[in-house]
């Protein structure tokens, strides 16, 4: 069917061109297995379900908007990661994707380590038992405070991110008399995006240190110094949601050289290196994401090579998957407020949450997929926008998407592959407070994150 043809379809040229969308999809009801959470499906009655629990349910019971969580979809991803890696190799959950005690005991038990960013990711991960040797501590600016904490409860590395963390984290450890164990993050001079790599502008950010101009060289050459430090390796990550291994293959290719580089230079052959994390996932039906055991097969290839060329024994690898994990396990559960058909351009469809449970389409300009989720509908395929109830325009969702256009209020929409980056990013804006994550699993649910309320709102307003 073409668009122009389509009753419910916009009929303006520039809306066709502008919009995000393909045709709409044959089967409206229809869920792809690639952006939901290996346990939804929809029921018998139309209704659909996760862990067997009906989304209508769940809505009654923990109210909407809410983060459903598929438990044992997330542990799977994470063995997945786990067993594709093996042994000889590491795998860290980037915890700032999504973070909270449940999920660090499911790693925990599952056998990933962690990386966190902040004192507060670092306080959650000990405050449910993750042995504090499979922490990784990152960020470009971590408090004086936050590395003394860190390396006072033995984190098994700090990885270093300007020439002057290194001799903070060094001053550190000499007071604490300890030899902390760090990695050095260089910018490679590439940066990935979803299909392609730009190998310009890349050192143009705020983190790492450029390899570029001898720069990641001489941080080496100051961290060897140093007794408060041990050098563990080289740590490269060169962006998000990436699909084409080229990227990796860059960087892999030029943290090698630094290790040969060292090598000559000091006699020391680095044993680790850490590619980072950002290997993409689905968030529609347009994206193709591959398996963990082909990601794993890849980036061994890669390294072994390199340093098989460079006359190299070939180091530990680690990874940092955080979207690719915690992602797809989760989606959005929505109730419709309002739906506005707006002539000739696209129908709003208002819910009860928005930017503030979800800002990447507006921070990235993310792209989403959605689905009634209460019922089975007949009706002809409507485009879309689903938007927040803030008060911004661009509080969008989902920007361009087909609903059925029978679609009323009360109706429950969800929002796949919001398990990163939604809840962890999430704000109090208008003062709308933030939504609890559901984890189901095996018929049953319970809170993992509870809902904020308005007293939690005004707790903290002292004034
Ligand atoms: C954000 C980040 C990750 C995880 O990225 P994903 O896209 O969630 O896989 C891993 N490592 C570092 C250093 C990061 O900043």
């Amino acid at each position: 069917m073409s668009r122009s043809a389509h009753p419910a379809g916009p009929r303006h040229a520039d809306v066709l061109t502008e919009g995000h969308y393909s045709a709409p999809p044959a089967d409206l009801n229809a869920l792809d297995g690639k952006v939901w959470a290996r346990t939804v499906e929809r029921g018998a009655d139309g209704v659909v379900t996760v862990g067997g629990l009906p989304v209508t349910r769940l809505a009654e019971e923990f109210g909407t908007p809410a983060y459903i969580l598929d438990e044992s979809d997330f542990r799977a991803r994470a063995r997945a990661w786990r067993d594709a890696f093996g042994a000889d190799a590491d795998v860290f959950y980037a915890g700032k994707a999504f973070l909270s005690r449940a999920v660090v005991r499911w790693l925990h038990e599952e056998g990933l380590n962690l990386d966190v960013c902040s004192g507060g990711e670092l306080t959650t991960a000990l405050a449910a038992g993750m042995p504090a040797g499979r922490i990784a501590f990152h960020g470009n600016n971590k408090s004086a405070h936050e590395i003394e904490r860190a390396v006072a409860a033995g984190v098994g590395r700090i990885v270093l991110d300007s020439f002057q963390e290194i001799v903070r984290v060094a001053h550190i450890a000499d007071r604490l008399g300890v030899r902390q164990r760090v990695q050095i993050r260089v910018t490679v001079g590439v940066e990935a995006h979803t299909h392609e790599f730009i190998a310009t502008a890349h050192e143009d950010q705020k983190f790492g240190i450029a390899l570029a101009g001898g720069q990641a060289a001489e941080a080496v050459r100051r961290a060897l110094k140093l007794d408060g430090l041990e050098l563990i390796g080289i740590h490269s990550h060169i962006g998000s949601q990436i699909f084409d291994m080229a990227g990796f293959e860059v960087a892999a290719r030029r943290v090698v050289g630094l290790l040969a580089e060292v090598r000559d230079e000091h006699g020391v052959e680095l044993p680790e290196i850490d590619l980072g994390g950002g290997l993409g996932i689905a968030y529609t039906s347009d994206d193709d994401p591959a398996e963990p055991h082909e990601i794993a097969r890849a980036l061994r290839e890669i390294v072994g090579r390199e340093c098989a060329s460079a006359g190299l024994r070939t180091p530990r690898i680690s990874v940092e998957p955080g979207r690719a994990i915690a992602g797809p396990t989760a989606f959005t559960l929505y109730e419709v407020g309002t739906v506005k058909p707006l002539d000739g351009l696209r129908t709003y469809v208002s819910v009860d949450g928005g930017m503030s449970d979800n800002i990447r389409t507006a921070l990235y300009d993310a792209e989403y997929s959605v689905a009634l989720v209460s019922r089975t509908s007949d009706a002809e395929p409507l485009l879309v926008r689903v938007v927040g109830k803030h008060c911004e325009s661009g509080d969008i969702v989902v920007r361009d998407a087909f609903l059925p256009a029978d679609l009323a209020p009360g109706d429950l929409i969800a929002v796949p592959a919001t398990g990163a980056y939604c809840r962890s990013m999430a704000s109090n804006y208008n003062h709308v407070p933030r939504p609890p994550v559901v984890a189901v699993q095996d018929g049953s649910a319970r809170v993992i994150v509870r809902r904020e309320t308005e007293e939690d709102l005004l707790a903290l307003d002292v004034g």
